[in-house]
């Protein structure tokens, strides 16, 4: 404990000297270390609620008590207050984990088990801490669930149906404009999307020159899973018309007036450069306006129309940047020369991109897609 303490209050803090092994070993020391001091707090959680500390210091809960003397969240203070009290009827898990061989992250695990039928588990405790000990993180997790079925068939269907009964997903415009998506997906739904976004984000298939990372790969994936879906002629209509990315643009935006409207719906503005990428290949609904109102609508046209994208699809088979290999269905018709710009709609004018190098051509070579600097 003492070398602990000085290797964080010395002067060169954050910087250890020694080898690679010294480092992995001094790790592995401190993480002994921590997981014995945790083992420690337990004890002294579960010696506190049982002589009533909690409730002399005017607290009606020892998870209410540990969040007033810790700061730490109620989810957090709930578990440890949990995992002690679990602890004092697991004798064999207290032993591994005072001695810092059992992780507080699995004896937390444990201790949720034990839950499911306490009498089982004593009789069991010494094999599930010996897989405790012995299995990788996921291995011992589908190991519990295993033991958990077997002691509790009834309890497992209905923690199955309570999962499926809890799904939700949350997706919230934030003040600055990101959409936030948070949720939970029952084991088979999420099981699902998990195969699906590894799909787009396996990293055999990946473009040697993609500087993604694998954070930014995750994120693209369940919009690229989205935009495919809105790309199927088949899907569902609401309010009369096909869900699609709806952007509000006026011409000068187009060209790069930054001060024009230029928004997508319902998240907000985006930049001139955003929806000069978007309009590249895009159904186009003019609108006409009078200061500012809409007066009147025309007629929604594809850009490129459908036998124009499938000679280019055609011809170029898939995205065009060397070495790139997302099929054709998959990519942006770009226009070489910006059709805002007075750049033809026509085959020689129009290249396949996927997402990724589409935008880096409206990004990297501004020029190349550039407004004209001046127009008549
Ligand atoms: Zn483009
Ligand atoms: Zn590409």
């Amino acid at each position: 404990m003492a070398s602990t303490t000085a290797l964080v209050d010395s002067p060169s803090a954050g910087h250890f000297c020694g080898g690679d092994d010294a480092l992995e070993e001094e790790l592995r020391r401190v993480g002994l270390e921590i997981t014995r001091l945790e083992a420690a707090r337990a004890r002294l959680i579960a010696q506190a609620e049982r002589s009533g500390v909690p409730q002399r210091h005017g607290f009606g809960s020892t998870t209410g008590w540990l969040i007033a003397l810790s700061g730490d969240p109620h989810g957090v203070c709930r578990s440890r207050a949990h995992t002690a009290r679990a602890l004092v009827h697991m004798p064999r898990v207290r032993q591994a984990f005072a001695a810092g061989v059992l992780s507080e992250p699995r004896v937390r695990m444990l201790a949720r088990t034990r839950d499911t039928d306490p009498d089982a588990f004593t009789r069991d405790e010494d094999l599930l801490v010996s897989h405790a000990r012995a299995l990788p993180a996921s291995e011992f997790g589908i190991a519990l669930a295993y033991w958990r079925r077997l002691a509790d068939t009834e309890g497992h269907l209905r923690d199955a149906d309570r999962a499926h009964r809890t799904r939700r997903l949350h997706a919230s415009i934030t003040w600055a404009g990101m959409v936030r998506v948070d949720g939970d997906l029952d084991p088979e739904g999420g099981a699902t999307l998990l195969a699906a976004l590894r799909s787009l984000t396996d990293p055999a298939q990946l473009d040697p020159d993609d500087d993604r990372t694998p954070t930014q790969r995750r994120a693209d994936a369940p919009v690229e899973i989205a935009r495919r879906h809105l790309d199927t002629p088949h899907r569902p209509a609401i309010g009369g018309q096909k869900p699609h990315l709806n952007l509000t643009v006026d011409v000068a935006s187009l060209r790069g007036d930054p001060t024009g409207t230029c928004e997508i719906d319902p998240v907000g503005p985006v930049p001139p450069p955003v929806a000069r990428r978007i309009a590249c290949d895009a159904t186009l609904t003019p609108i006409l306006t009078h200061n500012d109102t809409p007066i009147a609508a025309g007629r929604a046209t594809r850009i490129i129309p459908p036998a124009l994208r499938r000679a280019v699809a055609a011809r170029d088979r898939h995205c065009t940047r060397p070495g790139c290999t997302i099929p054709a269905a998959w990519c942006d018709a770009h226009h070489i020369i910006h059709w805002a710009d007075g750049g033809a709609t026509t085959l020689d004018n129009l290249t396949f991109l996927c997402r990724r190098h589409h935008r880096h051509a409206h990004t990297d070579h501004p020029r190349a897609n550039a407004p004209p600097r001046q127009r008549e």
